[in-house]
């Protein structure tokens, strides 16, 4: 079988959204799947609307979600002499024509085909006298006037195109600029692309393209048209319905697996399988699983996912996203804490890596801020004595491993009578500020002995300032 070549070819007019990740991705895990080619292709030859900054904010987005490519980025900007020749070529071939019919021509054109009752098209007045370029002249495709064109779209499957429909539609404009459907069908001939995924909002250009193949004697690509991504609401996602662009949720916490996986399944499945590791999105992938029907975009179902590539996260890695959460909350990077430590405590609790950088805080305080209703309830005269005695048990451990934890809190029980949830409480608010934390076992097991030690010391201490003791 012949390598597969795919292309991911955004317009650099704007952030990545979502939905062109989710086309990305495609590609990309196909290409993986099948050890082919993936090229990157910036299509900015509407000069007006694309610019750099985009450009890098699209390079951005892959790059943090880790999709590489192994061709370009070739900019179609750059390849304007390419589109002039390929455009020359089809008059050659007798396949375009230069066209000179003016607005007011064309505008007369369309009046009476409406007045007609009849869809507006170029009348093909130009189309048989073969006029050599001048000044202003446009190249116009010459449709074939009858018969259909079918594209066999391995999502959807066949679709007929009347060719009566397409138009001699312009390939190249009056300043002699490619459009859209010759820039990207030369390219992607001569990039030799046999794999188009694309987004179903390109269908309708679709035939237009395999004209221009079978005009250059082209083989044509497999295609395959993924149904867009839509809102809850059944609309075609947008802004309304929350953030769009893959960065947004970069900065809101979400991990790239978590938001790839997500994606992915808007619009593939492969069973029930709901949580997938990338090693095994690139294994099990193929073209065969993508559906017909449009994904609906829920963001309550990507949080939970979310949750789950957290939990399933390795620590060391985990710890290179958590850090700029951490330093957004405020935390003293220049120490060095235990931080796969605190991450075993709170992987398992936490949807994104904000709420986890938030839980976290209470680590990173030299001096603990204690949730006021908490510490009223809890930092008292009844826990000031199970505190201290907790303190001596606790300084005379040399190791804290969780059973001798336990045995210091049991001696505390022990001597004071009181059930280990009256003691476990001040010493979480001692500990953490909060009623909420992780397991006290494993916050004490993080904090080490001396900051333990030096915790409950403040608790006891703010204690007797607070009640006089
Ligand atoms: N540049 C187009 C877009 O960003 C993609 C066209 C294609 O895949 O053929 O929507």
């Amino acid at each position: 079988m012949k390598k597969v070549i795919t292309r991911f070819p955004p317009s650099p007019t704007g952030y990545l959204h979502v939905g062109g990740a989710r086309t990305a991705l495609f590609n990309w895990l196909y290409t993986r799947h099948m050890k082919g080619t993936f090229i990157l292709r910036i299509e900015d030859t509407d000069m007006e609307r694309s610019t750099q900054a985009s450009v890098n904010a699209i390079f951005e987005a892959l790059e943090w979600l880790g999709i590489d490519w192994d061709e370009g980025p070739y900019y179609q900007s750059k390849r304007m002499d390419l589109y002039r020749e390929y455009n020359q070529k089809l008059v050659d071939l007798g396949c375009a024509y230069f066209c000179t019919c003016s607005p007011e021509e064309l505008d007369e054109m369309r009046k009476k085909a409406m007045a007609a009752g009849e869809k507006p098209r170029y009348n093909g007045t130009c189309r048989e006298k073969g006029l050599a370029a001048v000044d202003g002249s446009v190249i116009r495709f010459k449709a074939p006037a009858g018969g259909t064109t079918v594209v066999e779209d391995v999502i959807k499957g066949n679709i007929v195109f009347q060719n009566s429909e397409l138009d001699d539609f312009i390939i190249q404009r009056s300043d002699r600029t490619p459009t859209y459907n010759l820039a990207v069908a030369v390219d992607d001939i001569t990039m030799n692309i046999n794999t188009v995924i694309r987004g179903d909002d390109h269908i309708n250009n679709t035939p237009k393209q395999m004209l221009i193949y079978q005009a250059l004697k082209a083989p044509l690509p497999i295609f395959g048209h993924v149904p867009m991504v839509l809102g809850k609401d059944k609309a075609r996602l947008s802004k309304r319905h929350g953030a769009m662009s893959v960065t947004a949720y970069r900065d809101m916490g979400y991990l790239p697996e978590a938001l790839l996986n997500y994606l992915v399944r808007l619009g593939w499945s492969y069973g029930d399988q709901e949580f997938f590791t990338m090693d095994e999105l690139i294994d099990k992938f193929t073209l065969d699983n993508i559906g017909k029907s449009a994904g609906i975009f829920d963001q309550e179902k990507l949080l939970s996912l979310s949750a789950d590539h957290i939990k399933a996260a390795d620590p060391e890695r985990l710890s290179k996203y958590l850090m700029p959460f951490l330093q957004e909350q405020g935390c003293n990077k220049e120490k060095t804490y235990n931080i796969n430590g605190i991450i075993k405590t709170l992987n398992a609790r936490s949807k994104t890596l904000k709420e986890m950088a938030e839980s976290a805080l209470f680590y990173f305080q030299d001096k603990v801020i204690y949730d006021a209703k908490s510490a009223d309830k809890f930092l008292n005269h009844t826990s000031a004595e199970p505190l201290k005695l907790l303190c001596q048990g606790l300084n005379s451990i040399e190791k804290f491993t969780e059973k001798n934890l336990e045995d210091a809190f049991k001696a505390v029980m022990d001597k004071t009578g009181l059930g280990l949830g009256k003691i476990a409480q001040p010493v979480r608010i001692a500990l953490t500020g909060k009623t909420v934390s992780p397991g006290i076992f494993e916050v004490i097991e993080v904090l080490g002995k001396e900051r333990t030690l030096q915790r409950l010391n403040d608790a006891i201490q703010y204690i007797s300032e607070k009640h006089g003791e």
